[in-house]
This record gives C-alpha cells, structure tokens and sequence, in this order.
C-alpha cells in the first residue's frame, strides 16, 4: 500500500446528531467526505447513501484503467444523486434531504502519480505539499461565489446569514454536476478531505500547522476535529487525510 489515510469524526458541541459521512477504501484508491442536510433524519440518511452508492461502484471491479475509473466515478456520483431523491420522493420524512460530497481518486494503488478530485457543494479538499497549505476545491456556495465576482469579501461571507447556503449538491436536483480536477501527485502530498464544521471553526494556518507537526497521520485527523470543537464545535465535523507516502509519486 503507497497511499495510508486516517479519519476521524464528531457530532461537535452543538449538534444533537451527525449528519456528516465518510468512506475510504485504500485498496481501490477511493476517499469521501459527505455533509447532509435536510430536516429529521434525512441529511444522514443522505450523506451515508452516497457514500455507500459510491464506494459500492468504486469497488466492484478490479484492475479497470484511470480513464475507466474516472468515468466510473463520475457515473456513480450521477447514481448517488438518483438514489437520494428517490428515497426522498418515497419517504416524505427524508423529502428535501442532500449532501455536499467531495471525493479523491487515485490512479493507482501502488504507485499514485495523479488524483481526481470531485466535489458538489461546501466540503472541500486541500492540498498539504511541502509544508504549503492549497485549496484544491471552490465551494459551491452562495457567499463563495460572491467573493468570486467581487460583490462580496471574506470578512462579510463569514458575517453572512447566507452563508450556509450551498448552490450544488447530491439529491436536491434531477442532475448533478460535480467539479472535477485532475492533477499530479508528488511524494509526500497530503490530501484532507472535510466538512465545512473543520473550515468554519478553524483558520487555514492552524489547519497547515496541523498537517506540519508530525507524521502520524491518525493523530492529526484527531488534533483538527479537536481544534474545532475547542473553538466551538458548532457544526459536525470530519476530516479525512491521505498521504502519498515518500518513495512513490512522480519523481520531480
Ligand atoms: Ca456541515
């Protein structure tokens, strides 16, 4: 194995239920984050389906070519979508529920040299590369996208009351369209994978001198949930990192 990944999750300090999900399968090179939403039970009915639906598509056949799980991936996402608001029509319960997914994809077990990262919603994914904190995923949100056309700034999206407010996810929609990247990998590269209850709660230097402290990669998932729920713990919160382990990669 080339790649190790850790995660942990919390209900938070508020929060009566979790209503984040997450999955991994190292073997098949798959990571997920999902954040539901939607009231009673559903945002945690949500977000478990598409994990679930995802890993199950990811898994079920071997040795199929990045190009191949590419397309796999992107098929399963669509499939999550369906799965979701098909259970949401037929429960009225779970009516309104959806999830935030983010997802990286590598393209070999054993010697990952590129990633994929799809995501719909606010759950974002960062890149931990020689002690440099980048984030990989624009948030599909009303505030982000805002920012992006200059109408608002950082400091008012964090005071907005919109800023909850997502613009994309799985199951609120007859279709989804994920973002997705592709980029290469380098030895070393850490990938965290998270909820918006970690962004909200904790500033990116304290995220980067996390991921800088040690190489224990389950203690680290660890320090990032407790540093948000030191600092509040308002939402649920999940963090899942994957680290490229040195001697594999792409020599640059
Ligand atoms: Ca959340």
């Amino acid at each position: 194995m080339t790649a190790k990944a850790a995660a942990m999750t919390s209900t938070g300090r508020v929060r009566s239920g979790n209503e984040d999900s997450f999955g991994y399968r190292s073997d098949h090179g798959i990571y997920l984050v999902c954040d539901g939403m939607g009231g009673a039970a559903g945002g945690e009915v949500a977000s478990r389906m598409t994990v679930d639906t995802i890993l199950r598509r990811m898994t079920e056949v071997e040795g199929e070519d990045f190009a191949g799980r590419r397309v796999r991936l992107h098929h399963a996402i669509a499939e999550a979508n369906h799965v979701v608001l098909e259970r949401a029509d037929r429960d009225a319960g779970l009516s309104g529920m959806g999830t935030t997914l983010v997802a990286l994809l590598l393209d070999s077990v054993e010697k990952p040299e590129r990633a994929l990262v799809a995501h719909a919603g606010d759950s974002r994914c960062y890149l931990f590369r020689r002690g440099k904190l980048t984030r990989v995923t624009q948030d599909h949100s009303l505030v982000d996208e805002q920012i992006r056309l200059g109408t608002m700034t950082e400091e008012e999206a964090e005071r907005s009351p919109f800023r909850s407010v997502i613009t994309r996810a799985i199951g609120t929609q007859p279709a989804v369209t994920e973002d997705a990247q592709e980029m290469a990998i380098e030895a070393g590269d850490r990938f965290l994978l998270c909820s918006d209850g970690l962004t909200r709660e904790v500033d990116e230097e304290t995220i980067a001198r996390v991921l800088n402290a040690g190489p224990d990669l389950e203690r680290a998932a660890r320090a990032l949930v407790n540093a948000a729920n030191e600092n509040g713990g308002r939402d649920n919160v999940t963090c899942v990192l994957i680290e490229v382990e040195a001697g594999t990669g792409r020599a640059s």
